[in-house]
């Protein structure tokens, strides 16, 4: 394991049952917490984006809010929220998608994507899948090219990974 994959590993917080029984929470307060450990994270969500030829960061609410913006700033693009339904003020795109229990729905700013933007979807933890998919699907909605998706930690057990493959459509899933 690298240097920095075990300083990241040994900052990340397991809560068991949390938000309810059967949940093992991934905490990244206290990587959050660690200058080196955050700038280390900041750092490689930056190569990466770089790597992938983005030239704009999509976070997803809320902790890719927390990782995509100072990545964002260190890469040199631009950093576009996607958030919970009701929340933008501006004209936006929609996208639902399912839950184990009933839907979601996310939305970004209409006029923040385009033709010719190519997009580095970042996020803390991918787990079903669900969010990240329906924020690609939202990015190809308003005419821009997916980069690619780059969280902390995929949860491996699940099926994320697989559930993304055709969204992504040959674009780099980045597990760090
Ligand atoms: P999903 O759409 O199922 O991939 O869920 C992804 C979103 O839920 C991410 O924004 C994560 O922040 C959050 N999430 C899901 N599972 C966990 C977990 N075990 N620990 C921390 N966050 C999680």
């Amino acid at each position: 394991m690298t240097d920095v994959k075990e300083l990241l590993l040994s900052r990340i917080r397991d809560v068991a049952d949390y938000p309810e029984p059967g949940v093992l929470f991934k905490d990244i307060t206290p990587l959050l917490a660690d200058p080196a450990a955050f700038t280390a994270l900041t750092d490689a969500l930056a190569e990466l984006t770089v790597r992938h030829g983005a030239t704009k960061i999509v976070g997803l609410e809320a902790r890719g809010f927390i990782l995509g913006a100072p990545a964002a700033v260190r890469a040199g693009v631009g950093f576009i929220p996607v958030r919970k339904a009701g929340k933008l003020p501006g004209a936006t795109l929609s996208q639902t998608y399912d839950l184990e229990y009933g839907s979601a729905e996310i939305e970004v700013h209409a006029e923040d994507l385009a033709a010719g933007d190519r997009v580095m979807v970042i996020d803390d933890v991918l787990a079903t899948g669900g969010t990240a998919e329906a924020s690609l699907q939202l990015i190809r909605r308003a005419g821009a090219e997916v980069a690619g998706v780059a969280v902390l930690m995929e949860l491996s057990f699940l099926p994320g990974r697989r559930r993304l493959e055709s969204a992504l459509a040959g674009a780099p899933l980045e597990a760090l």
